[in-house]
C-alpha cells in the first residue's frame, strides 16, 4: 500500500487497518514504516525473498527497500546507506537483520561470508545488548554495519563500526549466558557460580528472561565466535576477563579507622578476581584501597574512603568491558575483511540506540537522545529540503511545504560556546564542581533557549522532536570524566591475564593522542564519523513503531502509533508526498521508458515533446505534472496507467 494519496487521517485508519490482517509495512512517500509484531510472520522465507527478488512482488517489505539499495548500488555505482530509525523496542535490530539476511541471498555464492556476517550479529549483540524495561533485547550501543559488494555484486566483506557508551549499571546477555551455559570445567576454573550469586547481576531488577534459555544461547555464542574466527584460546581469555568483571563487582570493603578510610574485605571475592586477572591479592588490595601520591621525595600510598574505593573498582571494572568489546569488534572486523582492496561499492545499514525517555534519565540517555536528534537532522534533511531544493532549482511552481526542523535543538548540543556538550566539559574540567553547579550554570547559560527547561534542582529538560524528556544531572560530571586513574591502569598493565595489558596499552595511546577526551567529546566524534560516512550515500529509510508498550502481539495503541508518527516526521513525509511529485524522471528517460506507447503520428525526435504527447495521448491532466529545466515532475500514481500499458505490450 502506498500512502502517498492519503491524507493524516486515512494514513492513521490504514496503517491500524494493515496491522490487523498483520500487514505490517506500510510505504509513506521514500518510508518505509514498519510496525512492530512481536510475534513471528511467515514472510521472511526463502519464497519471499526470491519474490522481491525477481520483483513479483512491489508490496511493502523490507526486502523491498533492501533490493532497492542494491539495485541502486549496481546501477548508479554508489553506495547506499539504509537507515533504521525508532525508539528503544520498536524493532530496528530486528529489520536490520532482516536486511542483512536479504543482502547475504543476493550476495551469496562467496560462501561462508555470509554466515560469518549474520553471525557477528549474535556475538554482538551478548555482549553489547542487555534488558531493560523497554526491550528484553535492547542494544546498548550504535552500529553502523559496512557489507561490501564486488563489482559482481558478490559479497565481498563487512565492517561494523559501533558506537558505545560503557555504563556499569547494565548487565549484559553474555554474563548470565556465561553463568549458565558454561562447561563444568570452566566453571571450576573461573570458580563461576549462578548469575545470582554476583552483585553486578542481582542488582538489576530483571535476573531471567521469560522464555530465554540461557544456557542454550551460550552454546550459539560459542559455535558463532568459531565462525567469526575467535580462536579457541582467546575465548577462554574472553570468559576470564567476564568472571573477573563478576568477581570485581562482589568485592566490599570494611571501615578501617576512625577517618572512614577502608581495607578490601579478605575473601573468596578478592582472591578469584586477584587469580582470573592474573596478579597478586595483595596487588589487587592496593589498587582498590590505595592512591598513589606523588611528592617531590617519594610516593606514598594514601588510603581511600568507601564512596572512592567503590568508585575504583567499578571503573575498573566498566573499563575492562569497554575494551573487551572493542577488541571483539575489531577481531571479527579482521575476519570479515576478506581483503585489503576491493573496487566494489557498501551498502551500510544503520542500527543506532533509538530514543529513550524514562522517568529518571541520566547522562546515557542525553548521549543517545543527542546522536538520535542527528539522525533526525539528516533525515529531514534528505526528505524535505533536498526533494524541495530540487523543485526550485529545476524552476518548477511550488508552494513549500514548512517541515518541523529540529535545527535549534541540535544547536542547543553543539553550537558554542554555550552548549550543553561544551558546558558539560567546562564543567567536568572544573575539580570543585558539582552535578548542583552543573545545573545551575545550563539554567544560567541556556535559560533562553526555546529546547530548554530548566527545572527544580538538578534537573533540566530538553524539548527533543521526540517530546520533552527530564534529565537528572547527578552522575554527569563524573560519567563525563575519562579519567581512568593513572594508578588503575599501571596496575592493569602489570597484570599477567593476557588481554588486561593489552588495554591498558592502547588506552595509553589513545591518551596520548588525544588529551583526556571527555566521554561526551569522543562520542560526538563517533557519531560524526559515522554521519559523515553516511552523507556520501544514497539513503532509504524504514521507520520502526512500538505499536504497544507491554511488547505483545495483536495490541495496537492508536495514541502511542500517532505519537511516533507525529514526531518522527513521517506524517509531513506523507503531506510532501501527496503535494509533491514524488516520479521525476529526465526527460530523456521518461522517453526510453514509455516513448514506444505513442502512436505514430504522434512521435517525435525532441525528448520533451515526446513527453508532451505521452501524457496527452494518456490523458494525463496538466495539473498533475510539471516541466523542470531538466526533468518530468509527475504527482503519486500519475504513471500507473503507463507503466499498465507498458506491462501489456512488452
Ligand atoms: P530495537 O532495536 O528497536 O530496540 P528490537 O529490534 O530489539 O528493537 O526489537 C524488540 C523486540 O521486538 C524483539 O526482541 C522481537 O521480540 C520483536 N520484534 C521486532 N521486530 C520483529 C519482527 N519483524 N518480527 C517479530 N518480532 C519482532
Ligand atoms: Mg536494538
Amino acid at each position: 500500500m502506498k500512502l502517498g494519496y492519503l491524507n493524516e487521517p486515512s494514513v492513521l485508519h490504514n496503517i491500524k487497518l494493515r496491522y490487523s490482517q498483520d500487514m505490517i509495512y506500510t510505504k509513506a512517500g521514500r518510508v518505509l514504516i514498519a510496525v512492530n509484531p512481536f510475534k513471528d510472520l511467515q514472510i521472511f522465507g526463502n519464497d519471499h525473498v526470491s519474490a522481491y527478488r525477481q520483483k513479483l512482488t512491489n508490496s511493502p517489505h523490507v526486502f523491498a527497500v533492501a533490493d532497492e539499495a542494491f539495485t541502486e548500488m549496481m546501477r548508479d555505482e554508489a553506495n547506499q546507506s539504509i537507515i533504521i530509525s525508532g525508539e528503544s523496542g520498536s524493532g530496528k535490530t530486528e529489520t536490520a537483520k532482516i536486511v542483512m539476511q536479504y543482502l547475504a541471498a543476493l550476495g551469496g555464492s562467496n560462501r561462508g561470508i555470509e554466515d560469518k556476517i549474520l553471525q557477528t550479529n549474535l556475538v554482538l549483540e551478548a555482549f553489547g545488548n542487555a534488558k531493560t524495561s523497554r526491550n528484553e533485547n535492547s542494544s546498548r550501543f550504535g552500529k553502523l554495519m559496512e557489507i561490501h559488494f564486488s563489482t559482481m555484486g558478490k559479497f565481498y566483506g563487512a565492517k561494523s563500526r559501533v558506537v558505545q557508551l560503557a555504563s556499569s549499571e547494565r548487565s549484559y546477555h553474555i554474563f548470565y549466558q556465561l553463568c549458565a551455559g558454561s562447561s563444568f570445567v570452566l566453571k571450576e576454573r573461573l570458580n563461576l557460580r549462578a548469575a545470582s550469586y554476583y552483585k553486578y547481576l542481582n542488582q538489576s531488577e530483571c535476573l531471567m528472561i521469560d522464555g530465554i534459555d540461557d544456557a542454550k544461547k551460550f552454546h550459539q555464542l560459542m559455535k558463532a565466535l568459531d565462525i567469526v574466527q575467535i580462536c579457541k584460546e582467546d575465548q577462554e581469555l574472553i570468559f576470564t576477563v567476564l568472571a573477573a568483571i563478576l568477581w570485581l563487582g562482589n568485592i566490599s570493603f570494611k571501615v578501617a579507622d576512625s577517618e572512614n578510610h577502608i581495607e578490601v574485605l579478605d575473601d573468596e571475592a578478592v582472591t578469584s578476581a586477584a587469580r582470573l586477572m592474573g596478579c597478586s591479592t595483595q596487588a589487587l588490595k592496593a589498587a582498590l584501597s590505595t592512591q598513589k601520591i606523588q611528592s617531590e621525595k617519594d610516593t606514598n600510598a594514601k588510603k581511600l574512603i568507601l564512596q572512592k574505593a567503590i568508585h575504583t573498582r567499578d571503573k575498573i571494572a566498566t573499563f575492562m568491558y569497554e575494551n573487551l568489546f572493542n577488541w571483539i569488534v575489531d577481531q571479527v572486523n579482521k575476519s570479515l575483511q576478506v581483503g585489503k582492496q576491493y573496487t566494489g561499492k557498501s551498502i551500510n545499514i544503520l542500527d543506532i540506540n533509538g530514543f529513550e525517555s524514562f522517568q529518571k534519565n541520566s547522562f546515557e540517555q542525553f548521549c543517545i537522545n543527542y546522536a538520535n536528534e542527528r539522525l533526525q537532522q539528516h533525515l529531514i534533511r534528505h526528505l524535505f529540503k533536498d526533494e524541495q531544493e530540487d523543485y526550485e532549482s529545476d524552476g518548477i511552481e511550488w508552494t513549500k511545504i514548512d517541515f518541523k526542523d529540529n535545527q535549534e535543538c541540535v544547536n542547543l548540543f553543539e553550537k558554542k560556546p554555550h552548549s550543553l556538550l561544551s558546558l558539560l566539559d567546562e564543567e567536568s574540567n572544573f575539580s570543585k564542581a558539582s552535578d548542583l553547579t552543573f545545573a545551575n550554570k545550563l539554567k544560567q547559560h541556556l535559560g533562553t533557549n526555546p529546547c530548554f527547561k530548566g527545572e527544580r534542582g538538578r534537573a533540566f529538560s530538553v524539548r527533543h522532536y521526540e517530546g520533552e524528556v527530564l534529565y537528572d544531572t547527578n552522575g554527569f560530571l563524573e560519567k563525563n570524566r575519562n579519567t581512568m586513574p593513572s594508578d588503575s591502569i599501571q596496575f592493569l598493565a602489570s597484570c599477567k591475564c593476557e588481554l588486561l595489558p593489552l588495554f591498558s596499552k592502547t588506552f595509553d595511546l589513545s591518551l596520548k593522542c588525544s588529551q583526556e577526551q571527555s566521554v561526551c567529546q569522543k562520542f560526538k566524534g563517533q557519531l560524526f564519523n559515522l554521519m559523515d560516512q553516511l552523507e556520501c550515500t544514497t539513503p532509504h529509510f524504514i521507520r520502526c513503531i512500538r505499536p504497544n508498550i507491554k511488547q505483545l502481539p495483536d495490541i495496537y495503541d492508536e495514541g502511542l502509533v500517532l505519537q511516533q508518527l507525529k514526531c518522527s516526521g513521517i506524517l509531513e513525509v506523507v503531506r510532501i508526498s501527496r503535494a509533491g511529485y514524488p516520479t521525476r524522471m529526465t526527460h530523456q528517460e521518461f522517453c526510453t521508458r514509455y516513448g514506444f506507447l505513442l502512436s505514430e503520428a504522434n512521435k517525435s525526435q525532441d525528448p520533451l515533446s515526446t513527453s508532451v504527447a505521452i501524457l496527452q495521448q494518456f490523458n494525463i491532466p496538466s495539473e498533475m505534472c510539471q516541466f523542470g529545466y531538466t526533468k518530468l515532475y509527475l504527482r503519486a500514481g500519475q504513471t500507473d496507467s503507463l507503466e499498465l500499458k507498458r506491462k501489456q505490450v512488452l
